[in-house]
């Protein structure tokens, strides 16, 4: 059979949680594929595909209906809650997808789920196909989860530093907040460590990132499970530009005021402006907002600040009018052609993963103010392992104070510059190389595309 009519007929189905740092990987690993000649359908709540407005056409979207129509499709309740309804509704819907496709003589191959949602492997089996995990967060962050899953430490820690294989020696502070606080995350920490039941059915085990960028853990990760790296996840025309199509991750919870923001860079000379955003999830306390409000303030820098709609009213009163000179403060930016500017000098980051990979991918030096989960452990990345950003610190009683925010704009915008910039620049070559022809990333997506083919 012709490798294009092969192709045409391997139909993977992909599953994100419906959260924008998770959907906007799986999509665009699904884009890649998409290019491969697969045909890739990707099952989100119908208040999410309404968003697309047909673009990402290379990819199939399901929606599945979530009755939703707020806009605040999980806002509204516990995530414990949440958890369950959408495992109701997308177990369904994902088993009724592959018996649909079967019927339309397009069987389904595989199926491609985000890592926490493992029940995903049931219900292929249920249909005897095979599935996949794909993970959102770094090999490091994996890593660690498993360690503690395999019972090579216990909660709470005893020692305030550990030593794990493969991995720099991490402080208390350096680690996951489920785990260094494991009373106050028990949803979540039951959630990743679930993950890992049915790791040893698997074939492939995607993550989003890139061997280079985590040798030493990929090396010992690839001795536990068939971990294949395929990140980072972004357009193709802002790395390897082979995707053409490829500008935007096309489906956005929020609405951008692109206008606004693109306008305001332009107006701004080479490295003058500090981006600040926190992510799609992270709400800082009042008081911790004021500091960082103030600390932007002082530090006499131009800032672009993505404050959610939801958090606007913890700003100081008047902020917005004192600074309107110096500040611009958006509900939702396009971030990507907010950091590849060349007027963002550094970026203000809760330090997501997403949000992390994107600016070394672009070269972008960081101020990392890191708020829990995984983004304690990045931030201890960013700072020592890859040295690109500088990480903020708290005082005795946990807040990030006004002089310590603008301390640290001012070395990563001044003296520090240089060094950070030259170290970024490098991860970004490095993270081109892994996505361009017979890159890593490549290599993992092209043996992929091959194996599933002839299954
Ligand atoms: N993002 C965006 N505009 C914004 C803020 C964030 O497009 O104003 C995107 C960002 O590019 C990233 C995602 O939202 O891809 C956030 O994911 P991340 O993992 O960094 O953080 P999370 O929202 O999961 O905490």
């Amino acid at each position: 059979m012709e490798r294009e009519q092969e192709a045409t007929l391997t139909h993977i189905v992909v599953l994100p949680y419906p959260l924008q740092g998770h959907i906007n990987p799986m999509l665009q690993f699904s884009k890649r594929l998409a290019t491969k000649g697969l045909k890739v359908t990707l099952l989100t709540p119908k208040s999410i595909v309404e968003s697309t407005k047909g673009q990402a056409s290379s990819v199939t979207f399901e929606p599945i209906d979530d009755d939703d129509d707020s806009g605040e499709l999980i806002a509204a309740e516990t995530m414990e809650a949440f958890d369950e309804r959408f495992k109701a509704m997308f177990s369904h819907g994902l088993g009724g997808l592959i018996e649909k496709n079967n019927s339309y003589g397009y069987a389904t191959k595989l199926v491609v789920y985000d890592c926490i949602l493992p029940w995903a492997v049931d219900i292929a089996k249920q249909h005897g196909i095979g599935a996949a995990p794909f993970i959102t967060q770094s090999c490091t962050i994996a890593a660690i989860y498993y360690n503690l899953y395999q019972e090579r430490f216990t909660l709470p820690l005893q020692e305030p530093e550990m030593s794990l294989p493969s991995l720099p020696l991490l402080r208390m502070d350096d680690m996951p907040s489920i785990i260094s606080q494991p009373a106050s995350y028990p949803f979540i920490l039951k959630v990743c460590l679930e993950m890992y039941h049915n790791f040893h059915e698997v074939n492939w085990v995607f993550c989003n990132s890139f061997d280079k960028l985590e040798e030493e853990v990929v090396s010992w990760i690839s001795s536990q499970w068939p971990i294949k790296n395929i990140g980072p996840t972004i357009p193709s025309m802002y790395l390897d530009k082979r995707l053409k199509d490829d500008k935007n991750y096309d489906l956005s919870l929020f609405k951008p005021n692109v206008d606004a923001c693109m306008k305001w860079l332009d107006s701004k000379d080479t490295s003058t402006i500090v981006y600040v955003s926190f992510g799609s999830l992270a709400a800082l306390g009042e008081e911790q907002m004021e500091e960082l409000a103030l600390g932007l303030k002082r530090s006499n820098k131009y800032f672009l600040w993505v404050v959610r709609e939801t958090e606007t009213k913890k700003l100081p009163t008047n902020f917005i009018k004192e600074t309107t000179e110096r500040g611009l403060v958006v509900s939702w930016c396009p971030q990507l052609e907010v950091l590849s500017h060349k007027a963002v000098g550094c970026f203000v980051t809760h330090c997501g993963w997403n949000s992390t990979l994107e600016a070394l991918s672009l070269g972008v030096p960081m101020v990392t103010m890191p708020q829990w989960t995984d983004q304690t452990t990045n931030s201890k990345f960013v700072m020592d392992v890859w040295k690109v950003g500088i990480r903020v610190k708290a005082d005795a009683k946990g807040m990030v104070t006004k002089e310590e925010i603008e301390l640290c704009i001012n070395e990563a915008m001044g003296e520090k510059r240089e060094e950070l910039k030259r170290n970024a620049t490098k991860w970004k070559k490095l993270a081109n190389e892994a996505l361009d022809e017979g890159g890593s990333s490549d290599k993992n997506i092209n043996e992929f595309v091959e194996k599933i083919m002839h299954t």
